[in-house]
């Protein structure tokens, strides 16, 4: 069966035998991930919270990512369902993007619970976007990238509607979940690294790891795309793509500077930016594109503790590394 764009003579609703075996990996690894933020006590935050424990930076910090993720979440879930859904046909890929709608899903009660215990307003999180331009960038930056496919009546008919489709699936799953993310994961897993809001850093790791998954499902659902239709992802596609990551990347290091204006935490903004440029050239990498910063990590603990490697090496170590039930022992 054709992985987008089905024809007649398949049955959509007749999952075996499975074509696409590296989807059914991808929904039985995160059905391994199961949590619930409400596993999570908040006690700690919430004395540090009320209390004096966190410097003005830090607090901004905290606010700033949860007002980012609480909406990025919900434009992913959205995406998922308004936009990809109708066109990725293969039974057991929508079975993973129902699995991925499901985490975003939880992702989404994870800042509902957050903003509960912390007492924040939610007029003020949910508003973050429209306060800080550098979150109203980022946002803007990845919904322009799917106005075309969201518009009514649009169809997979021609290389140039693939590509259409493709750029979304780049927006979405390399952009925002694979660059926007990771600024702020460093921030939050940071922060918890020095014993502060360690109930929100712990779910911002559960977060991690999901969203490690789903950049692999996206970038696997790429390039399966390409191999299925080849003259779809054209040399100067393939440049197109490589200016909207590094676009992507200096509306993070933007981000990360605004964030992050002093050194807190014992991290810098200048660590922030090199993080986000290590991160994209992992990206250009799955994409088959030349790296474009050659920078090192400037945060090891990063990718022992998050997983750019896991990801990297999920097929040869199968799904066991992911077998740890709700625990979060990497
Ligand atoms: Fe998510
Ligand atoms: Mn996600």
């Amino acid at each position: 069966m054709p992985i987008i764009n089905n024809d007649a003579e398949h049955d959509p609703n007749r999952i075996l035998p499975i074509d696409y075996d590296w989807a059914r990996e991808y929904y039985e690894a995160g059905v391994d991930n199961n949590w619930v933020p409400a596993e999570i006590p908040m006690q700690d935050d919430v004395s540090q919270w009320r209390g004096d424990a966190l410097s003005d930076a830090e607090r901004q910090l905290v606010e700033w990512n949860l007002g980012f993720f609480s909406t990025a979440e919900s434009l992913t879930a959205n995406n998922i369902v308004l936009a990809l859904y109708e066109y990725v046909t293969a039974p057991e890929c929508r079975q993973y993007l129902l699995r991925q709608a499901y985490e975003e899903a939880i992702h989404t009660d994870t800042f509902i619970y957050c903003c509960d215990s912390l007492g924040f307003d939610p007029d003020y999180l949910y508003g973050m976007y429209d306060r800080v331009p550098s979150i109203e960038e980022k946002d803007e930056f990845v919904v322009d990238l799917t106005r075309s496919i969201d518009r009514p009546g649009f169809t997979l008919d021609t290389d140039e509607d693939v590509r259409e489709f493709l750029r979304d699936l780049v927006g979405f799953y390399v952009i925002m979940e694979g660059i926007f993310f990771y600024a702020g994961f460093a921030m939050m897993l940071g922060l918890k690294r020095q014993n502060k809001m360690v109930g929100v850093g712990q779910q911002f790791e559960y977060i991690m790891r999901d969203e490690s998954l789903h950049v692999g499902f996206g970038v696997d659902l790429i390039n399966q795309i390409r191999t299925e239709n080849p003259d779809a992802w054209t040399a100067a596609f393939g440049d197109e793509v490589r200016d909207l990551l590094t676009e992507a990347v200096e509306l993070e290091k933007l981000y990360a500077h605004e964030a992050c204006p002093d050194e807190i935490l014992g991290m810098s903004s200048e660590q922030f930016a090199e993080y986000v440029e290590y991160v994209a050239d992992r990206r250009f990498e799955q994409l088959d594109l030349p790296e474009q910063y050659g920078t090192d990590n400037p945060f090891p603990w990063m990718s022992e503790q998050v997983d750019l490697n896991k990801e990297k090496n999920f097929f040869e170590t199968q799904v066991t590394e992911y077998r740890s039930g709700g625990s979060l022992d990497w």
